[in-house]
């Protein structure tokens, strides 16, 4: 499937977002507060965002949770009704842009959005682009099994079972660990 510079970009940013979720309540949030939050909106280059508050915080974890569904879904039907969900939720006003020198895209959050609606609304479509494509399953969690990372699966066949942090896709890593698992269960 072809996939535009701009919706990469959306997909990148929705991953590390549900990727800043804690794992369980060992883990830390990535996204511990308001000053977190604008190192994510630069880091992801998220455009015409304003002056963020604790209210932005709470309202992106709310969409990271939404998001991390998703993923989790377990059919096309299920991811679709989901991003249905998010992206009416966030409102959108879809307009061409050719901004910072990129090359003509679709802009789809509404202008004066709110940073949540602004992830809702063109991470959604990113993601909806899967399933108009028959490629929801493309959207992944690594099966490494100390690791639940989101992941998009861009490779040719479909075939990507980890996510790309360093230890999961090596699967001596793996092996060791479930090695341990079985000591550790005796
Ligand atoms: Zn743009
Ligand atoms: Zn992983």
């Amino acid at each position: 499937m072809l996939i535009t510079h701009d919706t990469r970009c959306a997909l990148d940013t929705v991953v590390d977002l549900v990727n800043s979720a804690p794992e369980d309540d060992a883990t830390s949030d990535g996204l511990p507060d308001v000053a977190a939050l604008e190192v994510f909106v630069r880091e992801h280059e998220i455009s015409e965002v304003g002056v963020l508050t604790e209210n932005d915080l709470a309202a992106v974890r709310g969409i990271r949770s939404r998001f991390a569904a998703v993923f989790a879904a377990p059919d096309a039907r299920a991811a679709a009704g989901l991003i249905n969900e998010l992206v009416a939720a966030a409102g959108t006003t879809p307009r061409l842009t050719d901004h910072d020198g990129y090359d003509w895209h679709v802009h789809y959050f509404a202008p004066g959005a709110s940073v949540a609606d602004h992830l809702a609304a063109d991470g959604g479509m990113a993601l909806a682009f899967f399933v108009v494509a028959g490629e929801q399953e493309r959207l992944r969690r690594c099966e490494a099994p100390d690791c639940r990372h989101a992941f998009v699966d861009l490779s040719r066949n479909r075939s990507r079972r980890y996510c790309d942090s360093r230890t999961c896709g090596n699967r001596l890593h793996v092996a060791a660990y479930r090695a341990r698992r079985k000591e550790a269960a005796r």
